[in-house]
């Protein structure tokens, strides 16, 4: 089985955020089930990036394969692949870019995006052709790689190496669709789709154009994949995704427990494991002395890594501090994005500089540093479709404090009555007062130890790994596949 892996940003070469894990690990992981299976079964995997500017800077060289040509109306733009290995998983850079690739992974520009990711998508599929590799399942990833989807189902239907493809999209991120590229699809001869389900402002947007000729969907979380159907959730679409509920699945994300291995971490001053959680009080220890806040007895270190949005609550995580002001806490906020968050983020550490630190940046080593000695991390988000943050932050035993809304319903046990199974602390409405109401019950949890080192122990335990996520997407491709047959 031949399958075509796309996505704007993959792991180890650029990251951003999540996606970035997920497309650095997901085709890693079915690579390594799929050794174990018999020859005739064997899944060839192969994944394509677009060759960013900020890969190149990295000083990443990878080998020059060939170049090629991709429409845009009138004029034929040149396309250079090259290639590389991650993992024993072959990846194609495509390069040719418009802007001469000269932007960041995702612009605040719309249009800049889409011509850059729609030219990505349609390249990355003429692959097939330049390697005379036939592609089984055409594999992508939210809107930057949807348009491949339509250009499948319609520019190449008498491909020798497309034409019998089935397409399979997993959904991120609803909300972001990559609107205002009419006009660049249509140059690239994506052509509006008549889906009588689809709304009209929909048919020429990237997301739903590619989501209208998918064969299947999957979601990123089984919860997120209902809460889409629905208008609080379904940001207009959710007529059309109820239409199509039986191509919808849910696969949880996992996390790459390699990068992610308390026990391993190159980043992190003290190793552990769950069997030697006290050592975790040396990173914590480590990130106090650092950044010069004091220890304090029975305050938890509360931790924040996000990208800064609307999306990721982190305002409501603010105002409940300044409400909780009575309670013992101390906080580490890491992130960046929208500058107005931003400045609330910068605002608390001036109200409390003994308790507070504001790190606006993206910084992968403090990252791994704050989740291992972090007692908890705060996610009130308004919409989760998984969240990895939760599931990398148990690994380390810190403790998730979070809304129970999308995947972070499917990836935390709330904290029951007794302490035997729960693996975070969760709360019903994204607003100040349950976030504060719950803060003050994790506060409390956190001062009986034994009570906390449960909690820690069970989040430990969790299997966060691929390796089941990975194999139900093997599944998902053979029963595409069975459809051929
Ligand atoms: P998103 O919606 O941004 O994809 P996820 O929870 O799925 O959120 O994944 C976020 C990923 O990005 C995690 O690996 C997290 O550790 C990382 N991350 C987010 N913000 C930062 C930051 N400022 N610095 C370092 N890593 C970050």
């Amino acid at each position: 089985m031949h399958v075509l892996f796309l996505a704007a940003e993959a792991e180890p070469f650029v990251k951003i955020g999540g996606l970035a894990d997920v497309a650095g690990a997901l085709p890693v992981a079915i690579h390594q089930i799929s050794r174990t299976f018999r020859e005739a079964n064997k899944i060839d995997i192969r994944m394509a990036l677009p060759f960013h500017y900020a890969i190149k800077q990295n000083g990443f060289l990878p080998k020059f394969l060939g170049e090629f040509l991709v429409k845009k109306g009138e004029l034929n733009l040149n396309c250079q692949v090259y290639h590389s290995t991650k993992d024993g998983v072959p990846v194609y850079f495509i390069d040719g870019l418009p802007l001469n690739g000269k932007t960041t992974v995702y612009s605040r520009n719309s249009e800049d995006d889409g011509d850059k990711f729609i030219f990505f998508s349609l390249a990355a599929l003429q692959l097939a052709e330049v390697l005379e590799w036939p592609v089984h399942i055409l594999h992508t990833n939210d809107w930057h790689t949807a348009p491949a989807i339509a250009a499948l189902k319609t520019h190449h239907k008498s491909s020798r190496f497309l034409s019998s493809t089935k397409a399979l999209h997993t959904l991120h991120n609803l909300p972001f669709m990559g609107k205002d590229n009419e006009k660049t699809l249509a140059e690239y001869g994506l052509l509006p789709n008549e889906d009588s389900n689809l709304p009209n402002w929909a048919r020429h947007v990237p997301l739903p154009l590619g989501l209208s000729y998918a064969d299947k969907i999957i979601v990123v979380s089984p919860n997120y994949a209902s809460e889409i159907m629905t208008e609080v959730y379904g940001c207009g679409l959710e007529g059309f995704l109820r239409e199509r509920k039986h191509i919808i699945g849910g696969i949880l994300n996992g996390i790459d427990t390699a990068i992610w291995d308390p026990n391993t971490d190159p980043f992190i001053t003290h190793k552990f494991t769950e069997k030697s959680i006290e050592k975790r009080r040396f990173n914590k220890r480590f990130l106090l002395h650092r950044y010069n806040l004091p220890e304090i007895q029975d305050a938890p270190l509360l931790i924040l890594i996000s990208r800064m949005d609307q999306q990721k609550g982190i305002d409501i995580a603010l105002q409940s501090l300044l409400e909780c002001e009575a309670l013992p806490w101390q906080a580490i906020l890491l992130g960046s994005g929208d500058p107005l968050i931003e400045n609330l983020a910068r605002d608390l550490e001036k109200k409390y500089p003994q308790r507070v630190r504001t790190f606006i940046e993206f910084n992968t080593p403090l990252a791994h540093q704050l989740y291992a000695g972090g007692d908890i991390l705060m996610m009130p988000s308004r919409f989760e479709p998984c969240g990895l943050t939760q599931m990398i932050a148990m690994r380390y035993g810190c403790i998730p404090l979070a809304t129970s809304t999308g995947g972070l319903k499917n990836t935390i046990i709330p904290v029951g009555d007794d302490y035997d199974s729960g693996t975070g602390f969760l709360f019903e409405q994204p607003n100040p007062s349950h976030f504060s109401a719950t803060l003050k019950q994790a506060i409390k949890t956190y001062q009986d130890p034994d009570q906390w080192r449960q909690i820690q122990v069970n989040a430990m335990q969790t299997d966060f790994s691929w390796s089941k996520s990975a194999l139900k997407y093997i599944h998902e491709y053979m029963a595409l596949l069975a459809i051929n047959e």
